[in-house]
């Protein structure tokens, strides 16, 4: 507990009298060190493709550019790390956005299957050429929910595209949803993939979080998808939960309100 105290003399009193105040600023200094956090975070994500695009950047005009073949992979990974800074740009100010709007989501009511449909449309040609199945199962074709529509498409979207990154080749993600007793529809998205370690579990919600920074990065990860699937679930008035085994796979699942 951290109390912050503030001492004033009652004024015109001679017994010297006086008003103490304590204030908790126990969250108060909580929120700051995760601000930090996230500041250093931030400028560590930036730093480190900024430096590479410097570092080939510098190769080139040393002389490298010259050298046809090697110019033109040192422009590739010039290009990839560009495109990295572009989607941690985008995925910073969407949560931003999420944060900050909070209650200006126009929630209107959305057919989970038709969501789905969509989504699993979208990503068909990655899952195809990592040679992983999509599927879809559920029993509740006309199911609704109660969602932002892009927000919907975000949340699907970001896990299963995990889901495709985080399965080795010939495995399966299927897709399914059914109504609770709740009243809420849980959605789920279940991969026979890499598997997420117990203790992780609790933290792939948070900002940056990656299991294997190493591995997230090469597939394009920016470390920011779970923590923006929370937050748009939290501002549907949902909720959202994981399940995992070490090589046996996980499971992500979202509740979400009916209209
Ligand atoms: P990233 O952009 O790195 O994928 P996310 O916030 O989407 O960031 O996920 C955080 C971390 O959680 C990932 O780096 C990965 O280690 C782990 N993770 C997420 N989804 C899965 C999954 N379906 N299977 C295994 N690990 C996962």
């Amino acid at each position: 507990l951290l109390l912050s105290v503030q001492i004033t003399p009652l004024a015109g009193d001679e017994t010297g009298a006086a008003v103490i105040v304590l204030n908790n600023i126990t969250e108060l200094r909580r929120l700051e060190s995760i601000r930090q956090e996230f500041i250093a975070n931030v400028s560590h994500e930036l730093k480190t493709p900024l430096a590479s695009i410097k570092a080939y950047t510098e190769t080139l005009i040393g002389g490298a550019l010259h050298d046809e073949q090697h110019a033109m992979q040192f422009l590739q990974r010039i290009e990839e790390q560009a495109d990295r800074l572009n989607a941690l740009i985008q995925d910073m100010l969407s949560l931003a956005r999420i944060e900050s709007a909070e209650q200006s989501f126009e929630l209107t009511s959305i057919v989970v299957g038709e969501a789905v449909a969509a989504c699993l449309n979208d990503y068909a040609p990655q899952a195809l050429s990592r040679g992983i199945e999509l599927a879809v199962d559920s029993l509740e074709p006309h199911a609704e929910v109660l969602a932002d529509a892009e927000g919907l498409r975000v949340i699907l979207g970001n896990l299963v595209d995990n889901a495709i990154k985080y399965t080795p080749q010939g495995g399966n993600v299927t897709v399914a949803w059914r109504i609770t007793e709740q009243n809420q529809v849980l959605l789920t998205v279940a991969d026979t993939g890499i598997g997420i370690p117990k203790d992780e579990l609790p933290r792939v919600f948070e900002r940056f979080h990656r299991v294997d920074k190493a591995r997230s990065r090469e597939l394009g990860g920016t470390g920011l998808g779970l923590s923006i699937v929370k937050h748009l679930t939290q501002s549907f008035g949902g909720s959202v939960a994981v399940e995992s085994k070490v090589d046996g796979g996980t499971t992500f699942s979202v509740a979400l309100p009916r209209p």
